[in-house]
């Protein structure tokens, strides 16, 4: 069903569970903030990215975003020192999610009322490596109730201070906020909608909002007499209705599943069974956030790897389920002409190479170390070239396309599953043994499907 609002999602491990996906599937968050548990884990950023492919990536780094001291003796310098630590990351291939669809995170609310100068200078330092590193930026990450207030300011946020950041920012960087409600006053007070009074003409994402200490009973009490979640939900979508009509705003990530660790005990699940039973399911399409933002000017250099099938073109996906068949497709078809080389696309170690009587047909199966992922080839022409445990380098033949097996024509039946050797890890989105999107799967590791099938699609129209 189409969705339509600006609703998106933190997603903290402690309440984490199978029906995650199904929940981010049916509300198809405008963003979803990740912690490293997340993004740097490859089945999980490809679940993520098929449950919901529009989604902006919002990366935290908890260690990173915790380090504020420099802010008082050198900012500039650790202002630095943090984007080349999301570079690094990104460059060894640790974060997994598709470059051009995140935006990375700084500290997390710098005690600007303490160091204003400070984190001016950081940020500025900040976003200048960061675009010198080709990545997007999330901006400030305030805290409820800043910008301050100045003498001259009228008793409204002022925001002057921090104009060489707005100057500092390029298309693709986001300003992040932050902002509670105040639950006796049963709405959204004083805290909330500071960024009317940003002048800033920059896409703009609430990172975090919903209730907090403010909660009657003192902090961290979890649900109450006086807020049920649906009636959470009913504040929220007042917010979400205010922030809406600011069209700078292109994300909300209220706490619909857990907050920190003394949420621990808060079981904030009902709140999201109450967010899919609102009317934000309804409507006109979600405009992706992404085609709204500029993608950065430079993509890190990817990981090497290698399309497996040469020419091929993506005959059907998975998650697709075909005519006449009950379960979804849990891999990737790759259509091509009987006799094209079937390509290994990591380096990795033979698993298996035989007749399958289950319907791949001749296949191969391929384990990569550095990946943690094996790979399938399945309805190969011929009879195993390989034999079990030898070695394979990223581009080799492993064999060619046929049709062999469960198959109505010739192509390559493409599986990736994520684990450990010899054990695939559950998978949590209706499949099993570890499957996961094989383009994701390939998207992480260096070799983007979309690019290969684009340039096969222009060979062919030229030729
Ligand atoms: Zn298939």
């Amino acid at each position: 069903m189409p969705v339509s609002h600006i609703m998106g999602m933190h997603w903290l491990r402690y309440h984490s569970a199978a029906t995650d996906w199904q929940h981010i599937a049916a509300m198809q968050y405008t963003s979803v903030k990740s912690f490293e548990w997340c993004w740097n884990n490859a089945g999980y950023a490809a679940e993520l990215m098929v449950a919901a492919p529009n989604t902006l990536h919002v990366a935290r780094d908890y260690p990173l975003s915790e380090q504020k001291e420099g802010l008082a003796t050198d900012p500039t310098g650790l202002g630095r020192y943090h984007a080349d630590e999301w570079a690094g990351k990104v460059q060894r291939g640790d974060y997994k999610l598709p470059i051009a669809q995140s935006i990375f995170l700084p500290i997390n609310e710098p005690p600007c009322w303490q160091y204003l100068d400070g984190t001016v200078k950081y940020t500025v330092a900040y976003l200048r490596r960061m675009h010198e590193h080709g990545l997007r930026s999330g901006v400030l990450n305030l805290s409820v109730g800043w910008p301050g207030t100045s003498p001259d300011s009228n008793g409204q946020p002022d925001w002057r201070p921090y104009a060489p950041i707005e100057a500092e920012m390029r298309a693709g960087d986001v300003l992040v906020m932050h902002e509670y409600g105040v639950a006796n006053d049963h709405g959204w007070g004083y805290w909330c909608n500071r960024i009317e009074h940003c002048p800033w003409q920059v896409p703009i994402l609430i990172g975090e909002c919903g209730i907090d200490q403010a909660v009657a009973g003192g902090p961290h009490k979890g649900w109450q007499d006086f807020l049920s979640p649906d009636g959470y939900v009913d504040w929220l979508d007042a917010y979400h209705a205010v922030m809406s009509a600011d069209k700078r705003v292109i994300s909300l990530e209220p706490f619909t599943y857990d907050f920190s660790h003394p949420w621990g005990s808060f079981d904030v699940r009902p709140a999201a069974a109450a967010m899919e039973r609102k009317r934000w399911t309804t409507g006109a399409p979600t405009p992706p956030p992404i085609a709204i933002l500029q993608p950065p000017d430079i993509l890190p250099t990817p990981i090497d790897g290698v399309w497996p099938v040469p020419g091929g073109t993506i005959t059907g996906r998975f998650g697709q389920t075909y005519a006449g068949a009950t379960t979804p497709h849990n891999g990737l078809d790759i259509g091509a002409p009987e006799g094209t080389p079937i390509l290994c696309v990591w380096d990795g170690v033979v698993a298996f190479a035989d007749y399958d009587e289950g319907g791949y047909g001749n296949y191969i199966r391929v384990w990569h170390p550095a990946q943690r992922v094996y790979t399938f080839y399945g309805h190969m022409r011929d009879p195993a070239l390989w034999a079990s445990w030898q070695t394979v380098k990223a581009g080799q033949t492993l064999g060619f396309v046929g049709s062999t097996g469960n198959s109505t024509g010739p192509h390559c039946h493409f599986e990736t599953r994520t684990g450990d050797e010899d054990s695939y890890a559950d998978t949590t989105f209706g499949y099993t043994k570890g499957r996961s999107n094989p383009e994701s799967i390939l998207w992480a590791h260096g070799v983007d499907p979309h690019t290969v099938t684009l340039r096969a699609k222009i060979q062919g129209a030229q030729a």
